[in-house]
Parts: structure tokens; sequence; C-alpha cells
């Protein structure tokens, strides 16, 4: 048996596996909001399954710790569901957790993350990671800018583009069909991409879309969802199906192994004072 979940360790293991390179992945979600037809805990069950499945996947080389559930989203509150904590706060949890572990001896941190709203405030933990502990990588995430998963989705994407995946949508709808199918009433799942759409303001997780942008529009800006979206769901969820959702939890999960691999190789260089 190869444990690659950090709870199931104990302290002499902890000890052990601190002295071996492997890359801690911190995995980030969020409960909210998911349209009329999945569970709010979409975005933390998606992420925690990715990574155990990258810990499977390469059980040697990581160390899977447990899940935060809780996420930024106070532009959901007008939906029911939400448990949104403040940003800087999730920064701070975030940096308070990646400390703990370069204590114990851990150099090598991957937050995943799977909630767009909290990547401005994952990137700041891991800068301040980085910048305050140079003997340390902490990376950032978000899984659906992995070229692993844009390609493999590309592949099977039937949803308008721009627009039709961004929340609730073909993308996450497909995953919890995947893994959760008898929680999902695809009934209720309809197309709702009724967002202002320009040539610099729209929104595709996939990043497909006039006038640039790697992920959603160049031009970024986080309104109210019920501004937004009159369903919660942006996005076109009628086009999901279990079977992309497997596509799609498989690119996801090499694209995070390619991710830990190189992390693990990558050398920390010494910094040189120049003054
Ligand atoms: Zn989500």
């Amino acid at each position: 048996l190869k444990k690659y979940r950090y709870a199931d360790l104990t302290w002499p293991e902890i000890k052990e596996y601190s002295k071996q390179n492997r890359v801690v992945i911190f995995p980030i979600g969020m409960i909210e909001d998911h349209g009329p037809h999945l569970p709010v805990d979409s975005d933390s069950r998606s992420v925690e399954e990715i990574c155990d499945r990258v810990g499977k996947t390469a059980p040697d080389e990581v160390l899977v710790i447990p899940t935060l559930p809780y996420g930024f989203s106070p532009h959901h509150m007008d939906f029911p569901g939400p448990l949104t904590i403040r940003g800087n706060l999730l920064t701070e949890v975030v940096f308070d957790v990646c400390k703990s572990l370069i204590h114990h001896g851990f150099h090598k941190i991957a937050l995943v993350n799977n909630h767009g709203s909290n990547g401005c405030w994952l990137e700041a933990a891991a800068r301040m990671v980085v910048v305050e502990h140079p003997d340390t990588q902490c990376a950032k995430v978000d899984w659906w800018t992995l070229r692993e998963f844009k390609e493999a989705f590309a592949k099977v994407r039937e949803s308008e583009a721009p627009g039709g995946v961004s929340h609730a949508c073909e993308i996450e709808t497909s995953l919890y069909l995947y893994l959760r199918p008898e929680m999902v009433d695809m009934k209720k799942a309809v197309k709702d991409i009724s967002f202002p759409k320009s040539d610099h303001f729209w929104f595709d997780m996939a990043g497909t879309g006039p006038g640039g942008g790697g992920k959603d529009s160049s031009a970024f800006m986080m309104e109210y969802w019920s501004t937004l979206s009159k369903t919660g769901i942006m996005g076109d969820a009628t086009k999901g199906t279990a079977e992309k959702g497997k596509i799609i939890l498989d690119s996801i999960v090499e694209g995070i192994v390619n991710v830990v691999r190189e992390l693990r190789d990558r050398p920390i260089r010494q910094r040189v004072d120049h003054h």
C-alpha cells in the first residue's frame, strides 16, 4: 500500500516523506450554487477527486493534503448556498498552511484551484510563500488553463464559444455526471448564456473567444452573479455527459502530474544580492 494522503500518515512517516522531494498538493474548492441541477459542493468534490487521482497516478512523487472546501464568492450571495470567506483571509489561511508544511521540511507545493474567484488570492499566497521562503517553490494551478485539458476538451466540446463553459456548465456538469451521476438532475439542466457579451468582455473557462485572453476575456470584470445569470448557470449545462467528464478528468490529472514532475525537477536557485 502506497500512501499519498497526508492525513493518513503518522508523524514518523511525515518526517520520512519530507526527505523525498515530494510535491505537496493542496486542493482548494468552494461551496456555492451550481445551478438548479448540481450540488453546491461541485468545486470541492471535483478538486478532491482530481487531486486524489493525481496521488494514485504518482504515489511516490506527491503528498495530497486535505481539501480546503471554502473560498471567495461574495458576488454569488444573491443565490442560496455560497459559504464565502474573505479573500485576504483565504490568502492567509493558505499561506499559513504552506508555512506549516515548510516547517515540517516540504519545499515544493502546488495549490490546485477549482474556483475561478479564488485565483488571485491563491496567486498572492503562492507569491508570498516564495518571497518569504526562498528555499521553497509554491505554484498555483487553475486546472482549466492546463494545455492538456484545453486540447482534450476542444475535441469534445459541443457548446457555443465563447460562453458555453463558465460555471455549472458543459464542463462542470460533465465532471459531476462522471463522478456522482445519482446527484445530478439533468431535467433541470439548462443553457444560460444571458450575460452581456462584447468584443473584450466575455466569459469562457476554456479561453475561446474574440479579443484575446487565455481564460475569459482580456478585459476582466466580475459583477454580481445575479446580474450575469438567471439560473446560476453560466454556459450550457445541457451539453454535459459522463463520457466527456471522464475525458476532462483524465486530461486534468495528466496535466497536473506533468506540473508535479516539472516542479520536482525544477532547481531552487540561490538568490544573488547585487548591492
Ligand atoms: Zn464550479
